[in-house]
């Protein structure tokens, strides 16, 4: 046995170590400390480094980070829709919901007045119908699945014609040309990258040809020599020569959003309005409610969706689309202020001061600086565009900002921000009230030193 392994904690001094500081002792925690203790072994480094209550340290710190799924993070970052922090959050009110209807059984598909089996429930279907004025609507699992299922419907074994300009690429794997490929449709490519002239679309229509795709630009933007057709052109053009129109609106806004900086995110309505056929976006972008796909249009296509094989494997569970419905009810009310995302865009500067301000008067002044930024929809949303918001620099001597953003990661309800010109900054445009104690006690707690009593 090597005579370092001696300084190893045994497990009860571990186990006690974790329960100071709040961090969750199941059978998953005791699996990954043996692995962690499996990797000091192996780490004459660490070990000869470190004494025993730096041995303990590092092993709540990797714990910390590490153990269980899925925990409250602070979204300091300034981006509202943050696609790698669950992108929109929910109401209070509206989760407090949830345990009334699903711990027991609903009518979601069941026929309350004729006593047997009957259609899916469909509030929101209805809702956002009367608020977009589509004629139908269908809910899938998320906008990509709303993408393949309308492809796949309608384009497979044959031609869609999509702008060179618009074949994107959204984060991670998501990439327009090969989703076409997946359902089975073939890519024709019009235009260049820069200019799509109507006349490109023309030439390019044969017997082959079933669809023409639109696909927002979620995270870029083509500036310069350039021209592209305009929607209701391309709308025009479909319907004269017989094809289906489809636009992947991506980010979704009910409501056209505008910043002020001139670029607007059009809404649903408008677009449909123009005669788009069929329409579809993310739940949980813009729109600020659950993980969905949306897909609205006329009746006889949405028809054609619904009895469609792939439909069944895509469809929402009965938790998103109670969620959806009560998201869209908060539309139709104008009830912004219960639909977290939209609040937060819609919130004047004023008001990401004054939370700054309140973090500002409880932490020490002098390691803290308010700053003014800028802070962005995320989600895909007008890129380029953002809004003015308050962050706090924090300033610790000697500690540099990389070191202070994973110092801010290791907590226990981590608190995620951005270093921007040498600067670590957390922007109070999508931290709730609710979160500011805790932001307060993040804040100590990393001033005070590290490792040092999480919060
Ligand atoms: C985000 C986005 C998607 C993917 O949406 P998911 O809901 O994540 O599947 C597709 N197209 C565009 C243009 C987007 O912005």
């Amino acid at each position: 046995m090597n005579p370092l392994w001696s300084k190893l904690p045994p497990v009860h001094e571990i186990d006690r170590a974790l329960a100071r500081r709040g961090l969750a002792q199941g059978l998953e925690v005791r699996d990954l400390v043996g692995e962690l203790l499996a990797q000091l072994r192996q780490s004459p480094p660490l070990l000869e480094t470190l004494d025993r209550a730096g041995l303990l340290d590092w092993i709540c710190t990797q714990v910390a980070a590490q153990a269980g799924g899925q925990r409250p993070v602070i979204n300091g970052t300034g981006t509202v829709v943050h696609t790698n922090l669950g992108r929109s959050i929910f109401d209070r009110e509206l989760l407090a919901k949830l345990p009334e209807l699903f711990s027991g059984y609903t009518n979601l598909e069941y026929d309350l007045d004729k006593g047997q089996r009957g259609q899916r429930v469909g509030g929101a279907e209805k809702l956002i119908c009367r608020l977009t004025g589509a004629e139908a609507a269908l809910f899938v699992n998320n906008n990509a699945s709303a993408l393949l299922l309308c492809l796949q419907a309608f384009g497979q074994g044959k031609e869609v014609l999509l702008s060179r300009g618009e074949m994107v690429e959204i984060g991670g794997s998501f990439r327009i040309p090969e989703m076409l490929e997946a359902s089975g449709a073939r890519l024709k490519e019009i235009g260049t990258t820069n200019k799509t002239h109507l006349k490109d679309y023309q030439k390019a229509i044969g017997p082959e040809t079933s669809m023409v795709l639109k696909v927002h630009r979620s995270n870029f933007k083509i500036t310069g020599f350039t021209s592209e057709v305009p929607r209701k052109d391309l709308i025009a053009l479909a319907a004269e020569r017989g094809l289906v129109y489809l636009e992947d609106l991506g980010s979704g806004a009910l409501e056209p959003l505008e910043l002020g900086g001139g670029a607007a995110e059009p809404g649903f309505s408008s677009i449909l309005a123009q005669g788009a056929e069929l329409v579809t976006a993310s739940g949980d972008k813009l729109l600020g409610g659950p993980q969905a796909g949306i897909i609205l249009g006329t009746k006889a296509r949405i028809d054609r969706l619904k009895e469609h094989p792939l439909y069944r494997c895509l469809r929402c569970d009965k938790i998103t689309l109670f969620l959806l419905e009560q998201t869209l009810l908060s539309y139709a009310r104008g009830a912004w202020e219960k639909i977290p995302t939209q609040r937060m865009l819609r919130e004047p500067a004023q008001a990401v001061l004054d939370r700054a301000q309140q973090v500002l008067q409880a932490c020490p002044a002098r390691n803290l600086e308010l700053v003014p930024t800028q802070a962005t929809p995320g989600g895909g949303a007008l890129a380029e565009e953002s809004f003015g918001s308050y962050a706090l620099w924090v300033k610790l001597p000697g500690v540099s900002e990389e070191e202070l953003h994973l110092a801010f990661r290791s907590l226990k309800t981590p608190v995620v921000g951005r270093v921007k010109e040498g600067k670590y900054l957390i922007d109070l445009k999508a931290v709730t009230n609710e979160q500011l104690p805790t932001l307060v006690q993040a804040i100590q707690s990393v001033l005070a030193g590290p490792s040092v009593g999480d919060p």
